[in-house]
């Protein structure tokens, strides 16, 4: 069984850690979810290099050959989900949504319907919700981009390292396999992105 140190770092065997400052932002106060990625790189290194000049990325890596690499501190903040979350009570709960609203907001042009529904959910708190920047772990797996709809296949090497890191974090988070969600699902990004991780 894994721990997690003061800095917010998993402590394992099977976890490597490579820190990247830069892609911290602030401090990530409960945890309630994670959401699995993939980085449109061809190796492990893109994202490590990608990773020094800041801004967007996630808290772990898997590497082609399964390798996982811790990349923020769990305590710590990154920007993994994007600006605007889809709605989850129209995707998968409907007895959630206020429906008279909902109706309104789907009246809307694409673009003013996409920020107001993301202003609709993020109103509401998690589970109700999609996981935010302020909720979720995020872990990427090395992948390329193909085209608009497809992204390499992740090896299997990767999902199983996917399946047990997953497992750790549900332990640590009390979380469970219903707090774990593939990036398209959350926010509008290429649907092919982590569509063949597995984590169960
Ligand atoms: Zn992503």
């Amino acid at each position: 069984m894994s721990t997690i140190n003061k800095d917010g770092m998993l402590i394992d065997n099977k976890v490597v850690h490579r820190r990247s400052p830069g892609i911290e932002h602030g401090m990530l106060i409960g945890i309630h979810a994670i959401v699995v990625h993939q980085t449109d790189a061809p190796t492990a290194q893109h994202t490590f290099n990608g990773y020094k000049a800041g801004g967007n990325g996630a808290h772990f890596l898997i590497g082609k050959n399964g390798s996982i690499y811790q990349t923020a501190s769990l305590h710590k903040r990154c920007y993994h989900v994007g600006r605007l979350i889809k709605s989850k009570c129209l995707a998968i709960n409907n007895k959630n949504c206020n429906s008279a609203r909902m109706a309104k907001i789907l009246a809307m042009s694409w673009g003013s319907q996409i920020k107001a529904i993301n202003a609709n959910e993020r109103a509401k708190t998690y589970p109700d919700r999609y996981p935010v920047n302020s909720d979720s772990i995020g872990i990427e797996l090395v992948g390329k981009h193909i085209d608009d709809k497809t992204y390499e296949t992740i090896k299997a090497q990767q999902n199983l390292s996917l399946q047990w890191l997953v497992s750790e974090l549900y332990i640590h988070f009390s979380l469970t396999s219903s707090d774990v969600y593939k990036h398209p699902q959350v926010s509008y990004k290429n649907p092919g992105e982590a569509s063949t991780a597995i984590w169960k």
